[in-house]
């Protein structure tokens, strides 16, 4: 057992409780890996995609985020077969990948191939999806604060959809369509008092958040009222997104109960129909051992089953559902490779010595730690290691303390300047949070299969961090 100059227990006591010492510090903890990322035992080197961490890094360099294109397609046909067949005896169902949680035109085209529909949320990713070559009936527009061009260009394309989110964007939807007359299909996101944690739920009458109409204080019956008289719009059905990095399969039964409740008075009230039901996305992945997902199968077929059960109960029509999971598609599949630099020992109270891993890249490529706290884990990539676990905390190279990657993992003690380091589960809201603090150019995004190495997204470059500067 390795002990650092206070002890090994005061190490211990330090790190989190779901954290254990590995019994082989070059394993990989394999559920939270890509499909095809593994270590030889021989050299223990990481490999994805069919190319070491070493070729990766000398075609594009680090920090580099890569994404296992089988497992990033592998995620979403898994989510798009389990809905169809879960939903086939009901009304059907159909997966929406969330292009928020990553979408370069390269995915688009994944997408677009492998039949998947997609939700965008602003005019931005709307361009990006369609130069991808989803066809616009295959898009639903989101947002809380859309502007009018976004409205505009949202018409213009022909989106299939456009989630109304609040009674102020209703007149708003409703002048574009009578400018440009335009016959836009809408549906009213609900705030339905369902706020879902990671292990429990609370529900409470009112949310205190920015998101849709709420469903407590009649903003959804005056909505359905507005959207209805006009003429224009076309009110397809009620949509509802409760959070995100879910596991608590409760809570979205509550979310389908909760749907329902509303639908019956809705449609008793006011002889309404809704065809189509949104259930948004959420759906929780492992980003560490500490968590343990549930299968896209186990999900669709819990969901039908709750479908069927809520709205036949009110003996109500059973609408078409959508899903629109963004991270249980793009998380898992991605990897960051970072090169460390600095290794510091800082001594703290106590007598604990904590282990500063630097790596050359930080907030700027991984704003989770920081934003929500996160967790993540990380392992020496790039080489076989015979030295014995210590706890480390994996920091990035910007001017902030609060630049952290990985709070709390084992690595092996002699980790030292130039190893590679990959830290798994980072392909969803990573890229896509990414930023140019410290004016540091972001990574590229690549992809990788069969031992070939695709570029999705160059490293930005100088000349691009002073493209905007009219001074440079
Ligand atoms: C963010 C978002 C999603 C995707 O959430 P994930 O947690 O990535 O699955 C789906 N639908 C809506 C409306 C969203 O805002």
């Amino acid at each position: 057992m390795y002990s650092h100059e206070a002890g090994f227990l005061h190490a211990q006591g330090r790190a989190p409780a779901w954290l254990e010492v590995p019994q082989d510090v070059n394993a990989l903890l394999q559920p939270i890996w890509p499909g095809s990322a593994h270590k030889p035992p021989a050299d223990s080197i990481l490999r994805v995609g069919g190319l070491t961490v070493q070729e990766i890094a000398a075609q594009v360099g680090t920090p580099a985020y890569v994404l296992d294109e089988a497992d990033f397609r592998g995620r979403a046909k898994a989510f798009a077969d389990a809905f169809a067949e879960a939903f086939s005896p009901l009304e059907g169902a159909h997966v929406h990948y969330a292009a928020k949680a990553l979408i370069t035109v390269g995915i688009a085209r994944w997408l677009a191939e492998d039949g998947l529909s997609v939700d965008v949320c602003s005019g931005g990713e709307l361009e990006v999806v369609m130069r991808g070559g989803i066809p616009p009936q295959r898009i639903t527009f989101h947002g809380s604060n859309k502007s009018d061009a976004e409205l505009i260009q949202a018409m213009e394309v022909g989106v299939d959809l456009i989630a109304i989110d609040s009674l102020a964007e209703i007149a708003r939807v409703a002048q574009v369509a009578d400018e440009g007359d335009f016959r836009p299909n809408v549906m009213l996101r609900c705030s339905i008092g369902i706020e879902a944690h990671t292990h429990e739920f609370i529900a409470t009458s009112h949310e205190d958040q920015k998101f849709g109409l709420s469903a407590a204080d009649g903003s959804v019956e005056e909505g359905v009222r507005r959207v209805s008289s006009h003429p224009r719009l076309n009110l397809r059905g009620l949509h509802t997104h409760i959070g995100s990095q879910i596991f608590d399969a409760r809570a979205f039964r509550q979310a389908v109960q909760r749907m329902a409740d509303l639908t019956v008075s809705l449609e008793r009230e006011h002889r309404v129909c809704f065809p189509e039901l949104g259930l948004g996305g959420g759906f929780g992945v492992a980003y560490t051992t500490g968590h343990d997902p549930l299968e896209p199968a186990e999900i669709a077929a819990r969901m039908a089953e709750h479908v069927e059960h809520e709205f036949k109960a009110e003996r109500l029509a059973v609408p078409h559902v959508t899903v629109e999971p963004g991270r249980a598609i793009a998380g898992p599949a991605g990897i960051t490779l970072y090169t460390v630099g600095t290794v510091k020992p800082v001594s703290l109270d106590g007598g604990f010595t904590r282990l500063y891993v630097s790596v050359d890249g930080g907030m700027s490529d991984n704003i989770r730690t920081a934003l929500y706290g996160a967790d993540y884990s990380a392992t020496l990539a790039s080489r076989r290691s015979s030295a014995p676990p210590r706890l480390a905390r994996v920091v990035g190279k910007h001017c902030e303390s609060g630049d952290i990657v990985v709070k709390d993992e084992y690595l092996p003690a002699d980790i030292a300047a130039g190893d590679i380091l990959a830290v798994p589960v980072t392909g969803a809201y990573c890229h896509s949070m990414s930023s140019n603090y410290n004016s540091v150019p972001r990574p590229p995004v690549v992809s990788v299969q069969d031992g070939l190495l695709t570029v999705l997204l160059r490293r930005e470059t100088m000349t691009d961090l002073l493209a905007r500067d009219l001074y440079a």
